[in-house]
């Protein structure tokens, strides 16, 4: 099968969250599976080019009209560890749309992604590339739903908080004139991006069966719950996995200390994770002037926006240092649009005499391996998730995750003390409640149990390290889709029904 997906971010080259990881883990599992399988992204001047290899002209020439006026654009094309990658440079446009130093954030975003869409289908179309499926991702890969045929696309949700809402304006100036379908359902007169791939691409999914229930509901379908409802016949949640050799600590080279953490099946195996951590922990405390003490250490890595629960990050840190704990927030996106805007609250909180608290308000990958390798816990009280990665990569790398049971966390992360769950299968610390005392119930019994009953905290350590959440299950899952989605491109009176 030949798969083209069409992205705005890609792991670890251009990365804002875990969209990146995503294109990454899922494109190299399906094409380890046999297929071909090609990424077309903007080429963003913020692109870190040193690890792509073979980067050359690919097509030039590519011309896409706006308004009155045709514009030139050129698709490159390189590699990225054994992945096939095309990069739209829009260089004959007067706005250089990809060259803005970011990814996001930008007063003109719709205009950028959805010229990024125009052109990308434009160049398949001049080249005469057919991919079987074109995979589009979130809002801004949402229009090339409209502009391919319905049977070979598949749409996934990201993240339904964002859903391109425009006014139609900027979607005539592409040549595309609105209908019904494309109307943001409490504002008509506004063009909403999102639905239009809900609508017309041949198959939607999402990152976890649960939050697949959730969107569908008023409470958590941001608006569009009636129009997924509507399609849920070829709705899908399928949970996203982490790539096993990008999130590995036994080769992850950002590491201080190395450790395999599968297998883990005799004491001196154990005792070698725990002294591997433990020289992790002091390289962090060192570099955050934490004292070298033997205390739990709690982490939280994270975009800081609204979605992630600031409020209750803040308390967490708070909790902790009460209970006796160390806290250190690796916290990005403050600044934007959709960042909570509690950077103040953090630094007084740090500032507030504790030793034992450490902040760092940016994006830092390689601080982020070592974090999620150098602490106990890891703590994810958001107030919706999709999916969500970190509890995924805590888990591999002995790193029990505290979550909030929401979306994918309520997939991925079984309590403790939960009955519904076998005893062996459990992973960490989950609580209901969006308030400081559901955190607590969570985070409380965490810091009791590492302080107390260590045998049992190694113990749930294991039991998460032991857990697969590799992309190979879900890569199976996506092919069999794309299998299906192909049978109803030759039938298509037939209907596609995902089950
Ligand atoms: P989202 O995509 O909503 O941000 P996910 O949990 O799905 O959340 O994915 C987050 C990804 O981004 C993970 O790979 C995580 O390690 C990374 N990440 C989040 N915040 C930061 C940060 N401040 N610095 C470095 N990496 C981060």
């Amino acid at each position: 099968m030949h798969i083209i997906h069409l992205a705005t971010e890609l792991a670890p080259i251009a990365k804002v969250g875990g969209l990146g990881d995503v294109l990454y883990g899922l494109s190299k599992a399906v094409a380890k599976q046999g297929h071909k399988v090609e990424i077309l992204l903007p080429k963003y001047d913020c692109i870190d080019y040193s690890q792509i290899k073979q980067l050359k002209v690919h097509r030039k020439e590519v011309t896409v009209k706006e308004g009155e006026k045709k514009y030139r654009n050129t698709i490159w094309s390189g590699e990225l560890d054994g992945l096939q990658i095309f990069l739209v440079e829009a260089h004959g446009h007067p706005q250089d749309y990809f060259c803005q130093g970011k990814i996001y954030g930008c007063p003109n975003d719709i205009e950028r992604f959805t010229y990024f869409c125009k052109v990308a289908v434009e160049y398949l179309r001049q080249s005469g590339v057919q991919p079987d499926i074109l995979h589009l991702h979130d809002w801004p890969t949402a229009l090339a739903s409209l502009l391919y045929p319905k049977g070979k696309t598949v749409f996934t949700i990201h993240n339904l908080e964002h859903q391109g809402i425009c006014a139609k304006e900027q979607i005539a100036r592409l040549g595309i004139t609105p209908d019904e379908k494309m109307e943001d359902p409490p504002r008509p007169h506004l063009v909403n991006l999102m639905r239009a791939a809900i609508e017309c691409a041949g198959a939607v999914t999402t990152v976890s069966p649960t939050y697949e229930k959730e969107i569908q509901t008023p409470e958590e379908g941001m608006g569009l719950e009636k129009i997924l409802a509507k399609h849920k016949k070829k709705l899908k949640g399928i949970l996203n996995g982490i790539d096993e050799e990008y999130w590995d600590p036994e080769k992850d080279p950002l590491l201080v200390k190395r450790y395999a953490t599968h297998k883990v099946d005799t004491p001196e195996k154990l005792k070698s994770v725990l002294l591997a951590k433990a020289e992790n922990r002091k390289h962090v405390r060192t570099h955050f002037s934490l004292p070298q003490e033997n205390v739990p250490l709690v982490v939280s890595i994270t975009r800081l926006v609204t979605q992630k629960g600031p409020e209750l990050i803040l308390h967490a840190m708070q909790r902790t240092k009460e209970k006796g704990g160390q806290f250190i927030l690796l916290g990005s996106n403050h600044d934007s649009k959709h960042g909570s805007g509690m950077e103040k609250e953090f630094i007084a909180l740090q500032k507030s005499g504790s030793k034992n608290l450490a902040l760092c308000l940016d994006k830092n990958e390689a601080l982020a391996h070592l974090l999620f390798a150098a602490a106990d816990m890891l703590v994810v009280p958001s107030r919706f998730e999709p999916c969500g990665l970190t509890q995924l990569i805590a888990l591999r790398y002995g790193t029990v995750p505290i979550v909030r049971r929401t979306g994918g966390l309520a997939d991925t992360i079984a309590d403790i003390d939960t009955a519904s769950t076998p005893p062996t299968q459990r992973n960490g610390f989950t609580f209901d409640h969006y308030n400081p005392e559901g955190l607590e119930w969570g985070l409380d019994r965490a810091l009791t149990l590492w302080t107390h009953h260590p045998d049992q905290w190694h113990q749930l350590m294991l039991q998460g390290m032991q857990q697969n959440f590799t992309w190979e299950r879900p890569a199976t899952q996506y092919l069999s889709l794309y299998s299906q989605l192909l049978k109803y491109a030759y039938c298509p009176r037939k209907g596609i029904s995902l089950g």
